[in-house]
């Protein structure tokens, strides 16, 4: 397709803001200073890209345009997309000043939108992984695919610490500890800072997964010292990477609405985190401030006063417009915070290089679905795959000799593996998107070397198959849809493939499908095997390469998985017992799983602890960023039990043969990067050098300056590990 170029502002010299060689904030200053207030209030407006239309992009200045998840239907290929994008562009460079507009869209799991997408596993499974690196680089392949469809924005990671698997968006969270998901916010960097940067958006601010009884848009009622503790930690790792927007959340804390809350916007984000990006409103959710359908002039003025900069008003963008410019008018937002909010986003605009570059580049659109983003998916997959229970080694199977027999619904089913945002909100079942199948994956992993049957709903198995695999379990849901507020096991017709597997009298492999833990504890006995798979994406072959043995099992729970949906919530540490514990995972015989597994802070990184006490050393960090190392603080199970200068400390108490995790955080003088789940990752070493199977070492991911540590559990009871 043609682009028309962007006009020229004027044949003479280029305005300061138009000269790339002069430094951002210089750039923004000099803009403002050109900009009227009608300018000003259409920068802060983010209209759906169904609502509006290019001219009227031009005719109220519009910042933002984005296609959500309540979006109408979206182009179907990448230069479908770039096509639309170079059209908004081209309204927003007709305003006086062509100021580019930037354009969202919830690419959360991959560039999902867009159809031919790599559709990379739902958070919940990259939780699973406990590997920051590979995330980071799927942050990095998801800007690549972004950026290939000619976007420059995208709604994630959502960073949000699920603590009730009733919730609907469970599976779009890294997981319910919050060191977890700051550990996770690797994504932002891939985003961000690769080849072809996008901008990310940390969501959603603050308390989203701590609701009462998971609703979705709920109340998180919690002391500010348990809301800081549990839902900030990942937001302020986000802010250290330099986050370009956060989204806030439509719940309320202790009852009122985030949209409106000025401290916690504006006093702990930008104030107290020094978030220097913008924040942006979710859908309408400037609208529910007053819990009455419709925008009024004060939901705005409470809104934009609290510190919203860009408010994301899907529809009826005119009326909301029309009451952010009276608001103004009338002296109930001071024109200070309306310069605020647009210095934010010129900034992300002009680092971005939106002025420099405005249009689409299309010579990425190859990036779209690539064979090396798929291997990288499928990368992932692998490592996704928590192995829960293996009766008598049944897993791996063998690849050849006999016959498998493959049901369930989800078995050949990319849109059930790929859950909600995939093409549309709520995804779909069907093979909505290109890719491979389990089936498929199973199938190609085998060849010839055994025959493979599948029927979905399990008929016509028998005796003569050497084991059966079921691939069951949850059908695509986003938001609000997918809350349980009552039982949540296997449906009817999984639970009658169960049935008919199991009265074949076949050993049965059950591969679940699910945004989150399901209630399974009533059949778990009649199962041999339960590999939990969450939601995969379009990459089946890796669940393949676990069934197989090609990958040993490394993924580790990322929540607790409760015994019962009574149980709700449950989390590690609350004193509940649940089916399947925090950090729980097992491997193949011959493996040790905390040898293979790749292990963050808050997961256990000794197999057994076979003893009462454990001697915790690391190589010393100095603090090279300013103010100086101040200590240590050494946690159990994310649970502070003491403090050191020095790089060491022996933890006590500790029951036989139970799992622990260790968390050491250095500290500096200034104590604002103190969060332990901010300072450190780690990772397993390839062997443990003790023999005790406890040796990890942990690396900074934010205090790259100087903060590298290495530290070994070392076995100091009597009984071997
Ligand atoms: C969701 C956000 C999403 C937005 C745009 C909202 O309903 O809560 O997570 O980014 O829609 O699709």
């Amino acid at each position: 397709a043609t682009v028309a170029a962007a006009p020229a502002v004027s044949a003479a010299a280029v305005l300061p803001y138009q000269d790339p060689s002069l430094p951002v904030a210089d750039r923004v200053s000099d803009l403002l200073s050109r900009m009227s207030v009608d300018d000003k209030v259409g920068q802060m407006v983010q209209a759906e890209r169904a609502k509006v239309s290019a001219q009227q992009i031009t005719q109220y200045r519009l910042g933002s345009v984005l296609s959500g998840g309540g979006s109408a239907p979206t182009p179907n290929s990448p230069a479908g997309w770039a096509d639309m994008y170079d059209a908004y562009q081209r309204g927003a460079l007709a305003t006086p000043l062509q100021i580019p507009m930037i354009y969202g869209i919830d690419a959360v799991h991959g560039n999902n939108n867009v159809y031919g997408s790599t559709i990379f596993p739902h958070n919940i499974g990259l939780g699973a992984t406990r590997d920051p690196a590979l995330v980071e680089r799927i942050g990095q392949a998801t800007a690549d695919e972004v950026a290939g469809a000619g976007l420059d924005w995208t709604f994630a990671p959502c960073v949000c610490v699920a603590r009730n698997d009733r919730w609907g968006r469970t599976y779009e969270s890294f997981g319910e500890d919050p060191a977890l998901a700051t550990a996770m916010t690797t994504v932002i960097t891939g985003l961000q800072d690769g080849a072809h940067p996008v901008l990310a958006t940390a969501k959603h601010y603050l308390g989203d997964g701590g609701t009462t009884g998971g609703v979705d848009q709920g109340d998180t009622a919690l002391t500010e010292a348990d809301l800081r503790a549990i839902h900030l930690p990942p937001f302020r790792a986000a802010v250290e990477r330099g986050v370009g927007s956060v989204m806030i959340s439509f719940s309320s804390w202790n009852g009122t609405k985030l949209h409106g809350h000025r401290y916690l916007v504006t006093d702990v984000l930008k104030g107290e985190l020094g978030f220097t990006g913008f924040t942006v409103s979710d859908w309408a959710g400037v609208d529910q401030l007053d819990g009455q359908p419709g925008f009024t002039q004060a939901e705005v003025v409470t809104a934009v006063n609290a510190g919203l900069d860009m408010l994301m008003v899907p529809e009826n963008w005119q009326t909301f417009l029309g009451y952010l410019r009276a608001a103004v008018t009338a002296g109930q937002i001071p024109m200070s915070r309306i310069d605020d909010a647009n210095r934010r986003i010129l900034t992300q605009k002009f680092e971005l290089g939106l002025f420099e570059k405005p249009y689409a580049d299309r010579s990425l659109a190859a990036t779209v679905g690539s064979a090396a983003h798929r291997v990288l998916a499928r990368e992932a997959v692998r490592k996704s795959q928590v192995l829960l229970k293996n009766r008598g080694d049944v897993l791996p199977l063998a690849k050849t000799g006999g016959k498998i027999f493959v049901a369930g619904k989800s078995a050949d089913d990319i849109g059930n593996s790929s859950g909600g945002w995939t093409l549309s909100w709520q995804g779909a079942s069907g093979n909505t998107v290109p890719g491979t199948t389990i089936l498929q994956g199973i199938r190609s992993a085998v060849g010839s070397g055994a025959t493979v049957t599948y029927s979905r709903d399990g008929s016509g198995v028998d005796s003569t198959y050497r084991a059966a695999v079921a691939v069951v379990g949850e059908t695509p849901y986003a938001e609000g849809e997918g809350d349980r507020p009552g039982a949540f096991g296997l449906d009817s017709a999984d639970q009658a493939v169960l049935t008919r597997l199991r009265a074949a009298g076949v050993p049965v492999i059950v591969v679940l499908v699910s945004g989150r833990p399901l209630d399974i504890a009533g059949q778990l006995d009649g199962w041999d095997a339960l590999l939990a798979s969450w939601l995969p994406g379009t990459e089946g072959a890796g669940v393949a390469d676990v069934l197989f043995g090609d990958y040993a099992p490394t993924g580790k729970l990322p929540v607790t998985w409760p015994a019962s949906a009574g149980q709700e919530p449950i989390n590690a540490g609350d004193g509940k017992t649940g089916l399947f514990p925090y950090g729980y995972g097992l491997t193949y015989a011959g493996e040790p799983a905390d040898v293979a597994a790749p292990s963050v802070p808050g997961t256990p990184v000794a197999s057994a602890v076979t003893a009462t006490g454990a001697t915790l050393s690391w190589s010393a960090s100095t603090d090279t960023g300013g103010s100086g190392l101040a200590g240590y603080d050494v946690y159990r199970d994310g649970t502070l039990i003491g403090s050191t200068t020095t790089a060491g400390y022996t933890a006590t108490g500790l029951t036989a043969a139970s799992r622990y995790a260790f968390t050491v955080v250095a500290r500096d003088r200034a104590g604002n990067r103190s969060a332990p789940s901010a300072a450190l990752t780690v990772t397993t070493s390839a062997a443990p050098s003790d023999g005790a199977g406890c040796r990890v070492s942990w690396t900074t991911n934010d205090w790259s300056a100087g903060f590298t540590a290495a530290v070994t559990v070392t076995n100091t009871g009597t009984a071997a590990v």
